[in-house]
Formats: structure tokens, sequence, C-alpha cells
């Protein structure tokens, strides 16, 4: 094997695949051989939150099948623009826990930083699609006030990086956030909220994996699958390199109707992302952002859902059931259920989106 050495000048490989990712939907369905014309439902080439998804992510789907569970979360549909009655624009109430300089306080002992708005893929249902970034988020101008923020709270013990996807930031950045942090004695641990290492695996470099041993913190690296699909070699390559930096390595899903609402898609991903060396941590029922109506799994329908993947598997593989509301002092965890006798859990619930 030929390795060569980093220069510092040249920008990782990463960078370029995250810059080419594909941005078109009739680029994206003539990589999968599905034919426009054929579509089974309006798709929306003009959606103010436009396609974007890495290659690499394009190559795990199947060509040729519109139900595909990795393009329905990519692919915009004409549906998203209807309003739906309950669904909001920020659905989880993000507003009154925003903080000076990007940071999210809602919690006790946990401060979340938005640290930008740019993602490497756009995942449909994503909650933060209307999120006012520009003025939200804390840009590097603003670290100063989030530094403060959270140096003035002792109770604050652990920082959560979140965006957008914190990890479409270079490591230089990164770097320097995470120095700063240091300084601040009450921080014990600093967790980052990503999708980059599932879905543009290359991103989890030695560059990464070099900041990321940085002793000072215990790390800990939620990443964000929703099929065991998602999770192929590369995957599970990225994956090892960051649990050999001695990271917890844990997993959020959302759970969505047509994609991944059965058991054998729940317990596909759970058994998948142990054998990668992660943990299933959160399961999230859909946050009622609007736009994201059509993935939504009848509240019951989830518990009795995960009443049938409790019973299935080890506990340590049964991710919690869990529901964001804008006033409670944690996520609230649903309970499981038992299902009736005779209801069918391993089909797709939800209604088809409507034929053109
Ligand atoms: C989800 C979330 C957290 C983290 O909650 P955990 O239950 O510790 O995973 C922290 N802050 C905000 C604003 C969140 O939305
Ligand atoms: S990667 Fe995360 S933040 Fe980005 S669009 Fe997807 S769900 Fe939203």
């Amino acid at each position: 094997m030929i390795t060569r050495s980093i220069s510092p000048t040249q920008p990782p490989r990463w960078q370029s695949l995250l810059a080419q990712g594909v941005q078109g939907v009739d680029e994206l369905l003539r990589l999968l051989r599905l034919d426009p014309a054929q579509a089974p439902y309006p798709i929306d080439r003009h959606s103010p939150f436009p396609l974007r998804v890495p290659r690499g992510f394009v190559d795990r789907m199947r060509p040729g099948d519109w139900a595909d569970p990795l393009l329905r979360q990519v692919l915009p549909l004409g549906q998203e623009a209807i309003p739906t009655a309950g669904f909001l624009l920020d659905p989880v109430g993000d507003g009154p826990s925003r903080r000076p300089g990007g940071v999210l306080h809602k919690y006790h002992g946990r401060a979340l930083m938005i640290l930008t708005g740019a993602c490497a893929i756009h995942c449909r249902y994503c909650f933060r699609r209307h999120f006012p970034y520009s003025e939200a988020h804390a840009a590097r101008s603003r670290w100063s006030e989030a530094l403060a923020y959270l140096r003035d709270d002792a109770n604050i013990n652990e920082v959560i990086l979140s965006g957008g996807d914190p990890l479409s930031l270079p490591d230089e950045k990164l770097t320097e956030l995470v120095a700063a942090l240091a300084e601040i004695p009450h921080l014990k641990r600093l967790r980052i909220h990503t999708r980059l290492p599932i879905v543009l695996p290359e991103r989890v470099d030695e560059r990464l994996s070099s900041w990321l041993q940085n002793r000072r913190f215990q790390w800990v690296i939620v990443v964000h699958s929703n099929h065991a699909q998602e999770l192929d070699q590369t995957v599970a390559a990225a994956l090892m390199r960051i649990r050999q930096t001695g990271a917890v390595l844990l997993n959020q899903a959302v759970l969505l109707a047509g994609i991944n609402d059965t058991v054998t898609a729940q317990v596909d991903l759970s058994e998948r992302l142990f054998e990668l060396g992660a943990l299933p941590y959160y399961l999230h029922l859909l946050d009622q952002v609007q736009g994201a109506a059509h993935f939504e799994v009848d509240t019951e329908r989830a518990q009795r859902l995960m009443g049938e993947v409790a019973a299935r598997l080890p506990g340590y593989l049964v991710p919690r059931l869990a529901r964001e509301a804008a006033n409670d002092p944690a996520k609230r965890i649903l309970p499981v259920r038992w299902a009736q006798a005779h209801e069918p859990m391993d089909e797709y619930s939800g209604e088809p989106p409507p034929r053109r």
C-alpha cells in the first residue's frame, strides 16, 4: 500500500466529494435509471429546500426502484408544498431556547451549538429545514459570545456540536473550537450530532481522528442512520475509525412512514449498527415540520411497532422512542405497547404519495 503524507495546503478529499454531490433531480433519476415520465408521484424540481445527496449515498440506492428507502429520504415531492394543519415551521420550539452566539439551551447540563446550516445531504423530513440559520447559527465571528455563555453557566457539563452538520466544517475550525472549549473547566463531555459518517464516510479521515483524540474530553459521537441499507462497507470503515479514537458511538434515527416503519427494517437497522460498533440511542417520532406530513407514523402504531421490536431484540438494541416537545425538561420517551393479534406490523404504514 502506498501511503501519502498529508500536505497542509492540499484540501482533503472529502471536501471535493462534498462539493460534487448530486443537486439535480434529473441527474439523480438518470443515475438510478428511473424515467421521470414514469414517476408514481409528482416531483418538485424547484423546492426552496433543494435536492442534495452525495454520490456515494446514491450508489447505495437500488436502481429502478421508486420505493427505495434511501431515495425516498432525499427526493423532493410536490406534496411537500401542501400545507398540513398542525405542521409548523418551528415544531420543536427551538425559538425560546436560543441563547447568544448560536447556542440552544433547552435541557439541564447540556447546551447545543448550531455551528452551521450546511449539510452534505438534504433529508426531506428534516425538522430544521426552515430554521433561520443565517441569523441563528454560531458563525466563527460569534464564537466568543457562545463561549462566554458556556463559561458563565457552571451547570453545563456537556456541549453538543450540531447544525446542520458540524462535520461539514473544516478540521482547522473544529480544532480551534475544541481548543477554546477545553479552556472551560466545567465541561466534561463533547458530543457531535452528525450524519456525515453515514452519507459521506470519507469525512472520517486522519485529520478528523486526530482532533477527536483530544483527551481533555470524553467524546460521544451520535450518527444518524435510518436504514440498514445505508450501512455499507465504506460506512463500516468510517465507524471503525471513530471507535478507534475511543469515542462512544451511538445512532439516532427518525421513524419514517414507507422507509423504516416495519419490524424488519428496525430489527435489521439495530443488528447492523451493532455489527459496526454503534448502539441505537433514539428513534425519533417525526417532528411536525411543514412539508413532511407524508412521513408521519401514527404514535400508537409506533409504540406497537417498538413493542414487536423489543420482543425480538436484546434491550440494548432497542432504541428509545422519543418525542420532542416545546416546553418539556427532557425528550419524552414513549413506552412500547404490545401489538394486537393479527396486526400487520411488517407492512409499511402511511398513505402512498398521490399518483400523478
Ligand atoms: C436533543 C437535544 C439535546 C440532547 O438531549 P439528550 O436527551 O441528552 O440526547 C440537547 N439540546 C437540545 C436543544 C436538543 O434538542
Ligand atoms: S443531515 Fe440532519 S440536519 Fe442535515 S438535512 Fe439531514 S436531518 Fe437535517
